[in-house]
């Protein structure tokens, strides 16, 4: 690694803790591995060792790290080899792996849904009309005249008062939605926190409440503002197979069909149907919207290829000394997206995107380990699978958990750690959502650092990444990244670096391992995520998710079952 001069006290500040945290006394029990030459700075946190882990798990040996793949058994035997040095413990029935299915859902892409408007029939084309899908794992669905009712946004937010679906019933029909929430297009604060997207205006959160309700079919008008994307994304991200866990374990309901009609089919079908669409935004940003029935059917006959396979997750524990019932979890996703055919350099390393997180939560393993007193509540390591495929890994660790979800105090996710530098601040993902972000406060307080909610709320990236799981299941989530107001060149030079990743690195054979990286940032992050786990396991303190949290009730719903 190359370091820059330290010129701030910031600087030397971490520089100490980097150092206290490499500095473990003599007597302190050693690492269980046998590479004597590097034992001195296999002791906690540290720069070297993160940096080893990245350039490995990213190198092209590793081929991406694609689920299935020679990647797979790759960093499988590699973080088995860690998690036996660090002796940590298997977290699932004496293994470390967490055989994760999934199954793999291709829709025929000449599919036509057919709505009867007003008596007439209408033909939608598969991708430039809509998409559709099923996620129940079926090979044929059949719809036939299913009703169409608009019911603005879809969302059932009782801690808001908000029901689109207040006075309806609408099992075996079809709703019609509204992407995105009422705050986002009226722009008002009062309503869903005004710009920044809100779990309820996920599409995700949308075709989960509809199957709730029971409907046959879902489908979301798209708007581009609203998405955050244009009709393309949808088409392409749409087309090709989709990823789910099977619907057998799943106890929540599927939808036999789900999928987005373009804003201007929306627009001519509600006109045919005596509706301005413009109107239709109006009523659904009003408090007390009523949904209203449309007179017009869908039908559908959707044929898919389906095929089923599995990928593993992996669990290690280090078992508290007094409550080791409780745990706290780190989490990060180690697949990444594989070596694709073509043209010049074709393996998607996954540097960034996540051999950070895999290495981070190895340092921060180590950090706990070596740890004296040692943590009185267990501490759970958790490398998920199938993140790039829709957050299934831990979408079924979350139903399958090591250490009961009541049990579960926190989750904390590292993903796609920013290695630019040394900061002022650090980005909380979904900042204003849970007591977590006390507790991290008080650690980044100690860096002389402040933190700062992410740049662009409105993309919605805390719905977009591993602890999402768990936040639906109650469970306080921190997803929590380097800042960038770095030290050296302020916010104009971070920017400038997140912007560089995510033009030329995210999700393109560009994210590559740099030797030339400075990792004094990153490994402040891992010292102020470490000492959240630190805190936690030392106490018997349960952070709850803050007052107006959607995911409170959930908690609530959650603890209320584990108190005696
Ligand atoms: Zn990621």
């Amino acid at each position: 690694m190359s370091r820059t001069p330290l010129s701030t006290a910031t600087s030397l500040l971490a520089a100490a803790l980097v150092l206290a945290a490499c500095d473990r006394p003599a007597d302190a029990p050693g690492p269980s591995g046998t590479d004597g030459e590097n034992q001195a700075s296999r002791a906690g946190i540290d720069a070297a060792d993160f940096a080893a882990h990245v350039q490995a798990l990213s190198s092209d040996e590793f081929a991406g790290r694609a689920p299935g793949s020679i990647g797979e058994e790759k960093t499988v035997a590699y973080l088995t080899a860690e998690f036996e040095r660090l002796g940590l413990q298997p977290g699932n029935d004496g293994s470390y792996l967490q055989t994760v299915p999934m199954v793999e859902t291709t829709a025929d892409a000449s599919t036509v849904l057919t709505l009867q408007v007003d008596g007439e029939p209408r033909e939608l084309q598969f991708g430039s009309d809509m998409v559709i899908n099923t996620r129940t794992g079926e090979a044929q669905v059949e719809i036939d005249d299913s009703q169409l009712v608009f019911v603005g946004y879809g969302v059932n937010a009782p801690e808001l008062g908000w029901n689109d679906y207040a006075g309806v019933d609408v099992e075996g029909k079809t709703v019609v939605m509204f992407v995105n929430d009422p705050g986002f297009h009226t722009e008002d604060a009062e309503l869903f926190e005004g710009q920044r997207m809100t779990y309820y205006g996920r599409w995700t959160y949308k075709y989960e409440e509809a199957a709730r309700q029971g409907a046959a079919a879902a489908i979301v008008i798209h708007d581009t503002e609203g998405a955050s994307y244009g009709w393309d994304v949808v088409k392409n991200s749409w087309s090709g197979p989709q990823f789910d866990l099977p619907a057998a374990g799943d106890p929540n309901p599927r939808l036999p069909a789900q999928g987005w009609i373009t804003g201007d089919v929306a627009r001519s079908l509600m006109s045919d149907l005596g509706h301005d669409l413009d109107e239709l935004y109006t009523a659904a940003n009003q408090r007390g919207f009523e949904a209203i029935a449309l007179d017009a059917t869908l039908s559908l006959d959707l044929a898919s290829t389906t095929s089923l396979k599995t990928s593993p997750n992996l669990v290690a524990i280090l078992p508290g000394t007094t409550q080791a019932d409780e745990a706290i979890v780190y989490m990060g996703h180690w697949d990444h997206i594989g070596d694709h055919e073509g043209e010049g350099d074709t393996i998607y390393n996954g540097a960034i995107d996540n051999a950070t997180g895999i290495a981070g939560i190895l340092e921060i393993a180590e950090a706990f380990v070596n740890q004296e007193p040692a943590p009185e509540r267990s501490v759970v390591f958790l490398a998920v699978t199938l993140e790039e495929s829709g957050l299934l890994g831990s979408q079924y660790y979350v139903a399958n958990p090591s250490v009961p979800l009541e049990q579960t105090v926190a989750v904390i996710n590292l993903d796609a750690l920013p290695v630019i530098g040394p900061a002022r601040d650090m980005t909380v993902v979904g900042f204003g959502s849970s007591q977590l972000e006390d507790i991290l406060k008080q650690q980044t307080d100690t860096q002389d650092r402040v933190l700062k909610a992410e740049a662009t709320p409105e993309s919605g990236f805390y719905f977009r990444s591993d602890h999402f799981n768990f936040a639906k299941a109650g469970v306080p989530a921190l997803y929590a990244k380097g800042g960038d107001d770095l030290i050296e060149g302020g916010v104009d030079a971070g920017q400038r670096a997140q912007s560089d990743y995510r033009n030329n690195r995210y999700h393109q054979p560009g994210d590559e391992f740099d030797p030339n990286w400075n990792f004094e940032g990153v490994i402040q992050d891992l010292e102020a995520l470490y000492g959240v786990g630190r805190e936690l396991a030392a106490n018997e303190q349960w952070p709850t998710w803050y007052e107006g949290n959607p995911f409170l009730a959930a908690q609530q719903q959650l603890r209320g079952s584990a108190a005696e």
